[in-house]
């Protein structure tokens, strides 16, 4: 296999690892915001742990990012978003392989 190949073999696997962690990281995030003002301080080393999670986490999706940046062969595409209610649409660009903004 060309590496190439290897990176089209995997990079499926690693854009699927990087939107499971950010769903996860989502829904710690809404866990510590629920509960921080109901949770008392013998409870912290738990939410401390969840924060450590959290930025394990995001270290990691920035690993991700790493990788996919430096080996795929970009094909940059542009779109538009919704800007919010009453807001002009954004325009981002992307690229339709790794799917990295840029
Ligand atoms: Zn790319």
């Amino acid at each position: 296999m060309t590496s190439e190949e290897i990176f089209l073999e995997k990079k499926n696997f690693f854009i699927e690892m990087k939107n499971s962690l950010i769903n996860y990281n989502s829904q710690i995030y809404s866990i510590l915001n629920d509960n921080k003002n109901v949770m008392k301080e013998e409870n912290n080393f738990f939410l401390n742990s969840l924060q450590k999670k959290i930025n394990n986490n995001k270290y990691l999706i920035s690993l991700i990012d790493d990788f996919l940046k430096d080996n795929c062969q970009h094909e940059i595409i542009e779109d538009y978003i919704e800007g919010g209610v009453e807001k002009d649409m954004i325009k981002i660009k992307y690229c339709k392989n790794c799917e990295i903004t840029f």
